[in-house]
């Protein structure tokens, strides 16, 4: 197993990360050797043994469905109307030759637009790795795009092999940033991000522990866990590693540059980028993207839990959505959980900044992703239910 964390961890100096968990790209010094536990072997669905009372049905094998798919310089793309068919959607054009609609008995499921990047399951915005492409009177996606984004959250229950075992219980919290690194800033309002996400965590512990959950903190005040950024973030990742946790969520506030900030508000939602895949703020690969590192191997889970928060964010906080999206974020790279970052709102927008300002919002903040937790447990917990007594 070493070697092939090892080399995950060696190439992770070379990122450049788009959001505020970002790290420097210089080379890294020698990571920290992960524990002993972590094995490249572990099976990815089954971070926790599962508990006697939540005996899981056996898994199925990989789900047997093959995407007919066309080749177009070098990349596999699926026609929707395939996917449609697989799933039972109803297609429509909602604007010829532009936007795509599927629909079943509960109405527009999914809306895709040609030549754009994100696409919406009721209602929530989720980034593709790469736009849907209009080609032959039809609107295509890639394959990997259904493999790994539509079909998860569409029909989780043809996945089981790749999820959790039962329902998540010890959660690792981490809260962004602290000590001399203060993350975004609003100077006007003189709030620090390190401090906004400290005052989240706690409430949110605190909400967590009252629906019977364990958790644990990776700071529980303003400090780091290291001086050097990338040891930092890799720390607080192995944090999630010892506590033998079901989940791990970073908590973050965002920033754009000044000449952005008035018009960019809302919430982001970050899970891990699958091997292949472009993360959603590249328009092309980077260095890292044919790397499988070792929380790849909940790419599943992760779906599935970054949609549940994301929809839960927009629902509590009536934020804009900026959209689930996908990243290499340094602090995502190693969890062996599913793992999530949430960009809850941006400290460079005064407004929006005054609001993460008041302990109500940071309150509502802490509800919100307390719910997402809870709708993605329920949802593990229904999809782990014992059937029903054969008649
Ligand atoms: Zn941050």
């Amino acid at each position: 197993m070493a070697r092939h964390s090892a080399r995950g961890l060696f190439v992770l100096g070379l990122l450049t990360l788009a959001a505020c968990a970002s790290a420097p790209g210089k080379p890294p010094s020698v990571p920290p050797a992960p524990p002993a536990s972590a094995s490249a072997t572990k099976p990815a669905a089954q971070p926790n043994a599962p508990s006697p009372e939540a005996a899981p049905r056996p898994a199925p094998a990989r789900p047997a469905h093959l995407w007919p798919f066309t080749k177009i310089q070098g990349v596999e793309w699926v026609k929707l109307d395939d996917v449609a068919a697989h799933f039972r959607l109803k297609t429509a054009w909602s604007k010829p030759g532009a936007e795509l609609t599927l629909s079943d008995a509960r109405g527009v499921r999914f809306r895709f637009e040609a030549n754009q990047r994100d696409f919406y399951l009721d209602g929530v915005r989720v980034f593709l790795g790469r736009s849907a492409l209009l080609h032959r009177a039809g609107l295509w996606v890639t394959r990997l795009d259904v493999i790994k984004t539509i079909g998860p959250l569409l029909r989780p229950e043809d996945h089981l092999a790749f999820l959790p075992a039962a329902p998540p219980r010890t959660i690792v919290i981490d809260a962004g940033h602290g000590g001399n690194d203060p993350g975004k800033q609003n100077l006007k309002l003189k709030l620090d991000e390190k401090d906004m996400t400290l005052d989240v965590v706690l409430r949110l512990k605190k909400l967590l522990e009252l629906r019977g959950y364990t958790i644990r903190l990776t700071r529980e005040k303003d400090d780091r866990l290291a001086n050097e950024q990338r040891a930092d973030l890799d720390r607080r990742a192995a944090v999630s590693r010892d506590a033998k946790a079901d989940l791990f969520l970073s908590i973050h506030f965002n920033a754009v540059e000044p000449k952005d900030a008035a018009r960019v508000t809302g919430t982001e939602t970050y899970v891990l980028t699958p091997q292949f895949q472009w993360s959603s703020t590249d328009n092309s690969g980077d260095s890292l993207t044919n790397t499988a590192f070792p929380a790849n191997r909940q790419d599943t889970a992760n779906v599935v839990l970054g949609y549940q928060l994301h929809r839960a964010m927009l629902a509590g906080l009536k934020t804009s959505d900026r959209g689930f999206k996908r990243g290499r974020l340094r602090v995502l790279l190693l969890p062996e959980c599913p793992a999530a970052l949430l960009e809850a709102a941006y400290l460079s927008n005064d407004k929006e900044a005054a609001r993460v300002g008041t302990p109500e919002f940071r309150q509502q903040i802490a509800e919100s992703i307390a719910e997402g937790v809870q709708s993605y447990a329920a949802l593990i917990a229904a999809l782990r239910a014992p059937p029903p007594p054969a008649k």
